[in-house]
């Protein structure tokens, strides 16, 4: 008897975000960040081109800056570039103007060197802010993968009402993680 597995495979590309956004700038920590972009992405991609697997890439916006033709590498190779706040910053410590203006500011990022919009936002940590649906809602984005009140995607739900924004949940057993 066949079995039919349906599989997403997403990354998200912090690089250096991490470090800078607590201010840390040691070349110790910032070395740590900067192998995503020298050794983890180029491995990454080289691996999903030779088993042709699309995947999607949470990319934050400052991470885009330092690295732009990492972005533009995923984008040329086919693959999903999505919304990963702007420096990796926890949502949640946010004012709701803070966070908007952050996320479209990372969306005006990724826009210019992925050649389209995302349409999609994993936040930074999965700190899904009280805030958060409601600027997915405005940036009319498809949907979001932070949230995991499942193992399968479901609609989220805002006021008892569908919002028809998806919610694809990531991996749970790294909730500990920050
Ligand atoms: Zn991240």
């Amino acid at each position: 008897m066949a079995h039919a597995v349906q599989l997403a495979l997403s990354f998200d590309v912090d690089q250096e975000t991490l470090s800078l956004r607590d201010g840390k700038t040691s070349p110790a920590l910032l070395a740590q960040g900067e192998y995503g972009s020298r050794a983890g992405l180029p491995r990454i991609l080289k691996f999903l081109e030779r088993h042709a697997i699309p995947a999607s890439f949470y990319i934050p916006g400052v991470s885009a800056l330092l690295h732009p033709d990492d972005v533009r590498a995923i984008a040329a190779a086919g693959h999903e570039v999505g919304l990963h706040g702007w420096i990796h910053e926890r949502t949640s410590n946010l004012a709701e103007a803070d966070e908007r203006e952050l996320t479209h500011r990372a969306a005006d990022v990724l826009h210019k060197l992925a050649g389209k919009p995302p349409v999609g936002l994993r936040t930074a940590s999965w700190d899904f802010s009280d805030a958060t649906l409601q600027i997915v809602r405005e940036m009319g984005l498809l949907y979001d993968s932070s949230l995991m009140a499942d193992d399968d995607p479901y609609e989220l739900i805002s006021d008892g009402k569908p919002t028809g924004i998806v919610e694809l949940p990531p991996a749970t057993f790294e909730k500990s993680y920050q």
